[in-house]
């Protein structure tokens, strides 16, 4: 096989707490992870008589070299596992960049399971996940994606049961938001909503869309939106548009809007495009474990 295609989910947070802070700047977290079925769409491909990392993609709002997380990734796995032959990446992007739903991640997630394949190396879901973890908070659980219970810096993973079925529309405001500057901002916070994320977790499964969504909660979101009132104004037109709940998914900007069917959602899709200030309106549905 010199050749493989490779869907990398993004996702979103329906819970997301930060318990403290590590001396080494990472954050203890709690947060609930979901991915849904909006995807970039990474080819790999083998490179027999040289050994480089070669990067292409369809956009140039991502770095086009060693800087790009996805590079890195393959970076890993050569080095790790001593691969000689080089390998071309290709990201077709459709995940937002920036925008708090995991996309760098889940590029590097998916380029360390092609790796695996394209090279027949049969790494295995732990070891693949522990690998993640030096590239990135989020990658271990896009390893394989579903519903998890992410704690200690994100790599305590927990399968969870799928939410209740609906159609989640995203929203995302044309403004840019940093991570690193939103959990700075959350340090020097005196107080913070704190969402009961284990309380959630053991309830998955067992819940309905309406009770479920009584307990989500991102506790950066009050960080963000001091910045962005355009997400405040987001998250209440999806309410009066027809959503059950709203929210802001991990350090922002997108706002996701939950519907008990998919027509609503796609008339409130309708009220989103063509606004001002509004880059991406997407109706999608949840995405299960692979
Ligand atoms: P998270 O939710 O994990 O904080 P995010 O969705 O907010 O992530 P990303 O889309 O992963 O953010 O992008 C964060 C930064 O990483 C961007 O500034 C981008 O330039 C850089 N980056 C490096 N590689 C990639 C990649 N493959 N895809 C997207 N961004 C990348």
């Amino acid at each position: 096989m010199n050749n493989i295609k490779i869907k990398a989910y993004g996702k979103i947070n329906l819970s997301l707490d930060v318990l403290g802070r590590r001396e080494n700047g990472y954050h203890d977290v709690s947060m609930i992870m979901q991915t849904v079925d909006l995807y970039d769409i990474i080819t790999l491909t083998s490179i027999k008589d040289c050994s480089e990392i070669r990067l292409k993609s369809d956009t140039d709002s991502i770095p086009l070299d060693s800087g790009n997380i996805a590079y890195k990734a393959a970076r890993l796995i050569k080095e790790e596992y001593k691969i000689d032959d080089g390998v071309e990446i290709h990201i077709e992007k459709h995940i937002p960049v920036a925008a708090g739903m995991g996309g760098g991640s889940a590029d590097a997630a998916a380029v360390l399971r092609g790796m695996d394949k394209l090279f027949g190396l049969n790494i295995g879901t732990e070891r693949l996940e522990e690998l993640g973890l030096r590239l990135g908070a989020d990658v271990p659980f896009l390893i394989s994606g579903g519903t998890a219970l992410a704690e200690g810096v994100g790599e305590r993973l927990k399968r969870l049961p799928a939410p209740p079925p609906c159609t989640v529309l995203l929203v995302k405001p044309g403004v840019s938001v940093s991570t690193k500057e939103v959990y700075e901002d959350f340090d020097s916070l005196a107080e913070a909503v704190h969402p009961d994320t284990r309380g959630l977790s053991e309830l998955m499964g067992n819940i309905g869309l309406r009770e479920m969504a009584l307990l989500l909660g991102n506790v950066l979101e009050g960080v963000t939106l001091r910045k962005h009132k355009i997400i405040e104004e987001i998250k209440k037109d999806l309410i009066e548009n027809g959503a059950v709940f709203s929210m802001m998914t991990g350090s922002g900007p997108t706002v996701f809007g939950l519907f008990e069917t998919e027509e609503q959602a796609e008339r409130a899709a309708g009220y989103f495009e063509g606004t001002k200030g509004i880059e991406l309106v997407k109706a999608v549905g949840w995405l299960v474990a692979e």
